[in-house]
């Protein structure tokens, strides 16, 4: 009997676009294989709070549990996703996956109620872009609830709330207003306490004060401002969010507590 085995899959990860970040971000998805199937493996270096989507076609083949899904890590560092396992004995298998991650595990709420300090030192910020703008912080979005502020390349960041950073990246040297840069800005996300995460997006190159891991305080400096990734001139974006699948993310509104007052709404060309 002629029996051939056939072996394809892609890699699709929601932040990142090239094999080689997977070393940075940690996350990846490791394959089993045997006679007749796979296993595939999960696993993460830095984050054990995150949420996978896994979409596959099967040919011949059954799943351990049926696709697509979604999983929480749920503070697992290696998991199985599935394993994919030969249906018909006689006949060749073949099977694609893709599978998507996102920082956090799904909350069962989407309060966001906290005091988050400005982002910065001590001043007042002007706002670029506010929640619902229309050049990225389209209503319904991911990043619906996002604030840009107008800071120059170079600003020191702030933590704007306490927790652990769980992921970081300053290697991005590049910019633009094309989508094609949409996966390639700097960013340090900050795990908090209630499960959810803070976003400061388009650091400066090596402009991460912070490094995985590193427990934060309100106002400590953890980066520099700059302009990678989607970015059409340098400006600090930054949100709060949780997972709502590993392809999606929700931004949730947040209360922005300084000296000079407590603000819940950001309207562009204004100063907080
Ligand atoms: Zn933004």
């Amino acid at each position: 009997m002629n029996r051939r085995f056939l072996f394809a899959f892609f890699l699709l990860v929601s932040r990142t676009l090239f094999a080689a970040e997977d070393t940075q971000t940690g996350f990846r998805v490791v394959q089993e294989r045997s006679a007749d199937g796979v296993t595939l493996i999960m696993k993460s270096d830095y984050c054990v709070e995150f949420t996978v989507t896994l979409e596959a076609t099967l040919t011949n083949m059954t799943s351990s549990r049926p696709v697509p899904f979604t999983v929480d890590a749920a503070g697992r560092s290696s998991f199985v996703l599935a394993r994919f396992k030969q249906a018909d004995k006689s006949r060749s298998w073949r099977y694609n996956y893709y599978f998507r991650w996102e920082y956090g595990g799904r909350r069962n709420s989407t309060e966001n109620d906290a005091d988050y300090a400005m982002p910065f030192g001590p001043g007042r910020y002007v706002v670029m872009q506010g929640p619902r703008g229309t050049f990225s912080h389209f209503a319904g979005s991911g990043s619906e609830n996002a604030v840009d502020w107008d800071v120059p390349e170079g600003t020191i960041i702030c933590a704007a709330r306490e927790g652990r950073v769980v992921g970081v990246r300053d290697d991005s040297t590049v910019s633009g207003t094309d989508p094609k840069f949409k996966p390639l800005g700097n960013y340090i996300i900050i795990k908090h306490a209630d499960g959810t995460f803070a976003d400061y997006h388009h650091l400066q190159t090596d402009g991460a004060m912070v490094k995985i891991g590193d427990a934060v305080k309100v106002g400590q400096p953890i980066g520099l401002s700059g302009q990678t990734g989607f970015a059409s001139k340098p400006h600090l974006h930054f949100m709060v969010f949780q997972a709502i699948d590993g392809k999606k993310v929700l931004s949730l509104p947040f209360r922005l507590k300084t000296d000079h007052g407590t603000f819940t709404e950001f309207i562009r060309g204004q100063a907080y």
